[in-house]
């Protein structure tokens, strides 16, 4: 057994990380400036062009999606069971009502077709998110877009470098909410950036992004700034600063060796299980996978161990695990407050019920990635029924 735990997430963060973070701690300039402004534009560089705004987190570009976009109460935004708080969170606090369409068997991303069922004339926007980084099904999802002329706000967060039909993830001419919380695939500790695909909504989020003072603003104490500032309206502090932009500058030149050992992992734990009774995560035809999780779905009918005795079992190992997502419909809050109830979506809940994410993260070595191997396959063979 390992002598020392291997936890399920770390970032992958190194020297160069260490001395962008210093010269920009050094250039004594540490909130939004010009760091943040590169990062932009490299960040637009690896989306073709995209547009981006570099925020505080994710859950910051949904909700600001939301607001521009003017979405508010009385209307409709779908989206999933099968996420993070964050992605119905921000709908509440845009005034707006969440509604939830369960997910695919393979994929446990937004079933398509049902979102179709699902629309009504209040219906404002669709929120969908690439769970684990497999990307959502963009050629159906664009067209409901172009049919009912629905704003699209993608939550983004798992999917820097997935890519569909050989285009990246935020490329697809809609809003796109990227994450570069701790654990993400590229960190700045929290952060986050969202791609708008039209200047004049763009323009818009930046000004909410910062308190709504007019544009610029940010500059108003540097050499070229000016005193002068005007708000536009009642903004948010939601803006990246320029120590998070160096770290991402770093992560982002990185960020393809990063992914290219996220692939080779995922592929070693694909022909390590293949013979275990588990559903291994799909990957479609025609889509890159940018392996946020390694979501493993145990039999259970299979097994005599439960999904909570599997990781106890890899933590006496020493090896971490998590569980993503326990669906939204079975929080207290969102079933008090919407009337949702367990067995209202049930593909979400079969997937939940045997899911265990491994650890997968590029600065695990060769050993660390046998090591779960051989801790996955001693538990699961060693409790077959
Ligand atoms: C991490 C995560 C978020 C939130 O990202 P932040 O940058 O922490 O706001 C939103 N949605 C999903 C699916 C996530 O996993």
């Amino acid at each position: 057994m390992r002598a020392q735990f291997l936890p399920y997430n770390l970032p992958d963060l190194g020297e160069d990380e260490e001395a962008a973070v210093l010269e920009t701690l050094r250039s004594h300039w540490i909130s939004r400036g010009p760091q943040t402004d590169l990062f932009e534009q490299d960040l637009s560089a690896y989306l073709q062009g995209a547009t981006v705004v570099a925020l505080s987190s994710c859950t910051a570009g949904m909700h600001l999606a939301l607001l521009a976009l003017g979405i508010g109460p009385g209307d409709e935004v779908i989206t999933t069971p099968y996420t993070f708080a964050a992605s119905v969170n921000v709908i509440i606090h845009a005034g707006a009502t969440p509604v939830l369409v369960d997910v695919e068997e393979d994929t446990a991303n937004i079933n398509m077709a049902q979102v179709e069922d699902a629309l009504t004339e209040r219906t404002k926007a669709i929120l969908p998110v690439h769970y684990s980084g497999h990307p959502v099904d963009l050629s159906a999802l664009n067209r409901l877009r172009d049919t009912y002329h629905l704003p699209i706000i993608e939550d983004a967060a798992h999917a820097l470098a997935s890519t569909y039909d050989g285009k990246k993830v935020g490329t697809f001419g809609n809003l796109t909410s990227f994450s570069f919380y701790a654990t993400k695939n590229l960190t700045t500790g929290e952060g986050g950036a969202l791609v708008v695909p039209d200047e004049d909504l763009a323009q818009k989020i930046r000004v909410l992004s910062l308190h709504g003072m007019s544009h610029h603003a940010w500059n108003r104490y540097g050499e070229s700034g000016s005193w002068v500032y005007s708000v536009e309206a009642a903004g948010f502090k939601y803006n990246m600063t320029d120590i998070q932009a160096s770290l991402g500058r770093v992560q982002l030149a990185k960020l393809t060796r990063m992914q290219a050992k996220r692939r080779w992992i995922a592929e070693q734990f694909h022909q390590a299980f293949r013979d275990l009774p588990v559903i291994l995560p799909a990957q479609r035809t025609g889509v890159e996978h940018a392996w946020h999780l390694y979501p493993l779905r145990l039999q259970l009918s299979a097994l005599r161990i439960s999904r909570a005795e599997f990781v106890e079992a890899l933590k006496a190992r020493n090896i971490g695990a998590s569980v993503h997502f326990i669906p939204i419909h079975w929080h207290p809050y969102y079933q008090e407050r919407f009337h949702w109830q367990p067995g209202q979506f049930p593909v979400a809940e079969r997937y939940f019920n045997g899911e265990v994410s491994l650890p997968l993260y590029p600065s695990m070595s060769e050993q660390d990635v046998d090591d779960v191997i051989a801790a996955v396959r001693e538990i699961l063979l060693s409790h077959l029924k």
